[in-house]
């Protein structure tokens, strides 16, 4: 297996895949990885774990499911190919949220700013789940935050 990323996430998806697979390569483009130092440490203790650092993928490869990968080493330009199974890619996130620009307010990160009844900035739009500022990003907190705002949103319509 490989994991595309080098912060927390994609070295505890590799640490918990290495549970299950013979090998897991850590594919990252930097010479130093993210991840908090006690994270890191951990993760260099399983030995089933290789860090490719420096590294980019330029294709993934297959027919009916991921068979090799195509890398770049960013520093020689080397290109190369790794066998595999199965790719995860946990390089983060980015919300698709530009079109809401100018109508709700959002964070820096793109993240829809709500109150406490999942209302943004604007009467009557509601906002819930992973898209909103704080979340946790977990089914269940979504799930509630879509109940908030679907107890909010008909208290906005009833009361007009
Ligand atoms: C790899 C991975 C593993 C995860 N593992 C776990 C886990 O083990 N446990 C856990 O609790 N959570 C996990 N999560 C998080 C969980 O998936 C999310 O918290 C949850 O799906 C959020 O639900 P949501 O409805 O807010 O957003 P989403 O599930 O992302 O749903 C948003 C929907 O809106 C659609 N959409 C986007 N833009 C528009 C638009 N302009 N118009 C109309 N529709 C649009 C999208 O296509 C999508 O269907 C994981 C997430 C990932 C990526």
């Amino acid at each position: 297996m490989a994991v595309v990323g080098g912060g927390n996430s994609a070295l505890y998806e590799a640490m918990h895949m290495a549970k299950f697979v013979s090998k897991v390569y850590i594919i990252h483009r930097r010479d130093q990885l993210r991840a908090t130092p006690v994270v890191q440490e951990r993760a260099r203790e399983e030995p089933k774990i290789e860090f490719l650092l420096n590294t980019v993928v330029e294709a993934v490869e297959g027919g009916d499911s991921v068979e090799k990968l195509r890398l770049k080493n960013v520093v020689t330009g080397q290109q190369s190919e790794l066998k595999c199974d199965g790719v995860f890619v946990s390089i983060g996130l980015k919300p698709n949220t530009e079109y809401l620009h100018g109508l709700l307010t959002l964070d820096d990160f793109g993240m829809i700013m709500v109150n406490d009844r999942m209302e943004t900035n604007v009467p009557g739009i509601f906002a819930a789940g992973d898209i909103r500022h704080n979340s946790i990003r977990q089914t269940i907190a979504a799930a509630g935050d879509g109940a908030v705002a679907a107890v909010n949103a008909k208290k906005w319509v009833d009361e007009g």
